[in-house]
């Protein structure tokens, strides 16, 4: 059996980037960009208001105060998106909005509510340096400064510097394309009448699973215990850069999962990794092509994922962070198991005081998809470990 190291590394190693391409702005969320963006212009473009008030000249302004106002003569008003008409002299200060250019002359602005306006006089009730409430020219980026990199994920943030940038479109990897089936006699569809079957839900986790990282799903169906018919669904995702099955891939008389792979001429790696949930868990090779044999259970299933398949469809995308963040943690009870395997405790996390507490979710059943949607987080307690204290440390993987 591999450890879960020995697993992520032949993983990892098998893993063939992905080619990019150019998409428009509105497509780039999620995706990993495949270039170094390197700033054209500068921004803010300008010296300018952080605050609605006044621009002054502070060296007129080191006395002020609530007691011992400052007079200053109001020469101009200042919007955002229209120029300054005029010079700031000695005495002399522009009503100015967030975001206007600061005139010339002027190296600070006063808030509104630290002055009292009179007819075309202001007076400013406090105290300024140079650079107070001024947002300088180029504080954000300038021309020429690397401003996201290679292998980093697009979100809200990023897509909005892309846009500020000009840049309408962005180099990225392509989103692989992953085939999804599932297999079992006892399964069936989810609009069908179970009759004592059990709905399909592995293939639903698991494309939502690829969806969140980045993958295009294709859902492909439900094959019974059968190695023909499996057969059939690994070829049916001929085009795909990474096929996932689930269940079947144990030591079962009806699991034919693996013979089935092998049968298309995947060269299996490993089926076993010492890890609770999710011992059972095929990884073979058809360079490019990467399968991943899930194990049955829907929490094993979905917990194989996040620690295997997720990194690697992150890694096919050139993706430099491939691990969520992980916390230590403290138990809020005692925990036992027995030695062996790294266990992966669904938990609850919480930081009540700022300081993080996790409290394993009570049914840990490798079955009850509740444990998983009642998580947040995935404990990892060590092959060697067999009880932790209250209060006792542990790693916490967080999931978002
Ligand atoms: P197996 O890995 O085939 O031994 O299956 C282990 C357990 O997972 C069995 O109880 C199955 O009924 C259940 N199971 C297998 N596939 C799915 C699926 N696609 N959705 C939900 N449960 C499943
Ligand atoms: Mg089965």
């Amino acid at each position: 059996m591999l450890s879960i190291q020995e697993a992520r590394q032949q993983i990892l190693a098998a893993v063939i980037p992905l080619t990019t391409e150019t998409v428009p702005l509105a497509a780039t969320p999620g995706r990993v960009l495949a270039e170094d963006v390197v700033a054209q212009r500068t921004q803010p473009p300008y010296d300018n208001s952080a605050m609605d008030g006044y621009a002054v000249r502070a060296a007129d302004l080191t006395s002020g105060s609530d007691q011992h106002p400052v007079q200053l003569r109001v020469t101009q008003t200042i919007y955002a998106g229209h120029a300054p008409t005029g010079h700031v002299n000695p005495g002399e200060a522009a009503r100015i909005m967030t975001g206007a250019q600061l005139p010339p002359g002027a190296d600070a602005v006063v808030m509104q509510e630290k002055t009292r306006s009179e007819g075309d006089k202001v007076f400013i009730l406090t105290a300024l340096s140079p650079g107070d409430s001024v947002r300088p020219a180029g504080e954000d980026f300038r021309t020429g400064d690397v401003v996201l990199r290679a292998g980093q994920r697009l979100g809200p943030a990023q897509t909005a510097l892309l846009a500020s940038l000009g840049r309408t479109h962005c180099m990225v990897a392509r989103r692989p394309l992953v085939g999804v089936f599932s297999t079992g006699d006892e399964l069936c569809e989810v609009e069908a009448d179970p009759m004592g079957r059990i709905v399909d839900s592995n293939s639903w986790a698991i494309a939502a699973q690829v969806a969140e990282c980045g993958g295009e799903p294709q859902r492909l169906g439900i094959a019974p215990d059968d190695r023909s018919a499996i057969e059939r669904l690994i070829a049916a995702a001929d085009d795909c850069d990474v096929v996932i099955s689930s269940a079947g891939v144990s030591v079962g008389e009806r699991d034919f999962v693996r013979d089935a792979l092998v049968a298309r001429g995947v060269e299996m790696r490993f089926w076993k990794v010492a890890m609770r949930p999710g011992k059972p868990l095929a990884f073979g090779v058809h360079a490019p092509r990467l399968f991943f044999g899930l194990p049955g259970n829907p929490t094993s299933s979905m917990v194989s994922f996040e620690l295997f398949v997720r990194p690697a469809l992150l890694a096919l995308q050139g993706c430099r962070t491939l691990d969520r963040p992980r916390v230590g943690v403290r138990l809020t009870q005692p925990f036992q198991k027995a030695p062996g395997l790294t266990w992966f405790v669904r938990a609850n996390v919480t930081f009540p005081g700022g300081q993080p507490i996790a409290t394993p979710i009570s049914k840990q059943g490798s079955g009850l998809i509740t444990s998983m949607t009642s998580a947040n987080a995935l404990l990892v307690v060590p092959p060697e470990v067999e009880s932790i204290p209250e209060s006792g440390e542990v790693d916490a993987i967080l999931l978002g």
